[in-house]
């Protein structure tokens, strides 16, 4: 059967609820034995008061012989004989059984006496005198004897009171350490799940997880976690509708930049052939093989940008790798240096031991499209620089241009392309990401490479962000996720120092 969060609670709750009831139980037997004291307590204390009554007539009888006084004193004498006989399976209560039957005996005597000195009295026989004696020691032993037995009730009840006290006392210690000790194990079964779960809700919120990990088996947990993935996928499904339909919407105004960036390497191509046709017999041959080198590499351009064009429509399969970067912005740089004008030099620092884990053609679209927009805003002459270095998140530094969220708590590697050209103005910062948004000439910009590099970046779960100043030039920070198994490799790297290259 499966667990769950109610069951927990009730359980919880029924155990303190037992522990009271049994304490309650238990109290309120001990309660009903002082009652059955206290009550015993008056019987004793009427058993005290007869037996003083019974002095007091003897007293009057032996000072003024009235039969009165001798028929008040048997009738209290018989009174306490009932009393005691009534009283007697009570007693085993009070513990004073052998006190009973003293007295018992002690009134046999009492009463045999005071017959023996009654017709003594009305004979005048001189030995009246020693009965008389006689007589006062058993009554006094008779007080005696109730005045311990209420001594010994009176003790016996504050026995039990001492006793229901610390009973009382103990409940409330035990009923304490229940209570605590059940919180705490709800706390640990119920409240810790509910944590854990608020905590990967965050892990997720900030893009580190596909989907929420179960913290506890219990019903009402799991129903909420299967929902919560439940529309996860959902959402997953519907963000990739969009980015589709997002696609085919920039496809569309991507096919009429292409058709006329097109134009120019046909219409350049065209006029060669023109220029070949009309003048195939007279001109010489390195003109014409200058104009055949000329529509080979339109030929390369229309390709290239055929390609491109196939490329974006293309939905590939994500191949995500272990790279090192090093070669990879070699290539990159090799495949642009036809493009960099002269004054322009590009210097790249990429420690030899750096790598990232990433879909190596994509990676390299992202480089591609960073390097043509710094190498645009250099123009003629300036300085693009390329710097990569280790991040880690336990030596985090005070000024992080990422912010707090960005790949926090795994490692990762920084990479940076700082260029001296015209820097963005600040109110178009914000929209440079935005697709077909550019302030280039038609032709020469979509707007759609930063695009895609945020898209690409987003999609290796890394960050990127922008810095600019119009005078200084403009900076593009990114952080990729390293390798998992990397850190070993890193540390059996014989040969990990900077690489510079220059182009
Ligand atoms: P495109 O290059 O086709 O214009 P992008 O999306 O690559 O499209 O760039 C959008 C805009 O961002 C560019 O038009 C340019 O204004 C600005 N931009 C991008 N990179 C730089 C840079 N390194 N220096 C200055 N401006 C830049």
């Amino acid at each position: 059967m499966q667990p769950s969060l109610r069951k927990k609670i009730t359980y919880g709750y029924l155990a303190v609820a037992l522990l009271i009831l049994a304490i309650s139980m238990f109290a309120y037997a001990e309660f009903r034995l002082i009652e059955e004291k206290i009550y015993l307590g008056e019987r004793v204390t009427t058993l005290f008061d007869t037996a003083l009554e019974i002095r007091r007539f003897e007293r009057n009888f032996f000072l003024h012989g009235q039969a009165t006084d001798l028929v008040e004193n048997r009738r209290y004498v018989s009174e306490l004989d009932t009393l005691l006989t009534q009283d007697w399976p009570d007693m085993t209560l009070l513990g004073v059984q052998h006190n009973v039957a003293q007295l018992h005996a002690e009134l046999q005597i009492y009463q045999t006496l005071i017959s023996d000195y009654a017709s003594k009295r009305q004979a005048h026989d001189f030995r009246i005198t020693k009965v008389e004696d006689h007589i006062r020691t058993i009554g006094k032993h008779i007080v005696v004897v109730v005045t311990d037995m209420l001594n010994n009730e009176r003790q016996l009840v504050g026995h039990s009171l001492a006793k229901l006290r610390n009973i009382l006392l103990a409940a409330i210690i035990a009923v304490a350490i229940c209570v605590l000790f059940i919180g705490f194990a709800l706390s640990r079964r119920v409240v810790q799940p509910l944590t854990q779960l608020a905590h990967n809700v965050d892990t997720f919120s900030r893009g580190k997880r596909d989907s929420l990990p179960l913290p506890s088996n219990d019903r009402e947990v799991v129903s909420i976690i299967s929902a919560f993935n439940h529309m996860l996928k959902e959402l997953e499904v519907r963000q990739k509708h969009l980015l589709r339909s997002e696609k085919l919407a920039s496809l569309g105004t991507l096919l009429s930049g292409v058709a006329h960036e097109l134009n120019n390497p046909l219409s350049n191509i065209w006029t060669s052939c023109q220029i070949m046709q009309e003048e195939l017999s007279q001109a010489d041959i390195h003109y014409q093989r200058e104009l055949l080198t000329q529509i080979d590499e339109q030929c390369q351009r229309a390709r290239h940008i055929v390609r491109s064009l196939l490329d974006f429509a293309r939905d590939r399969q994500f191949n995500k790798e272990s790279l090192a970067l090093q070669p990879i912005i070699d290539q990159t740089l090799r495949f642009i240096r036809r493009e960099v004008p002269a004054n322009v030099t590009i210097t790249a620092q990429i420690p030899a031991d750096i790598h990232i884990y990433a879909d190596k053609q994509r990676i390299q679209q992202v480089f591609l499209n960073l390097l043509m927009n710094a190498i645009d805003a250099s123009g003629e002459q300036g300085e693009i620089q390329i710097i990569s270095s280790k991040y880690n998140p336990e030596q985090k530094s005070a000024v992080d241009v990422f912010g707090h969220d960005c790949l926090v708590d795994q490692p990762a590697i920084d990479i940076s392309i700082t260029d001296t050209g015209q820097g963005i103005a600040a109110d178009i910062l914000p929209r440079i990401f935005d697709p077909f948004f550019t302030t280039k000439d038609v032709g020469k910009g979509m707007g759609l490479g930063l695009f895609i590099v945020y898209e690409i970046i987003e999609e290796h779960a890394g960050c990127i962000t922008v810095t600019s100043n119009v005078a200084q030039g403009t900076s593009f920070h990114l952080r990729l996720p390293q390798p998992i198994h990397d850190e070993q490799d890193i540390a059996t790297t014989a040969n990990n120092s900077p690489t510079d290259m220059k182009i």
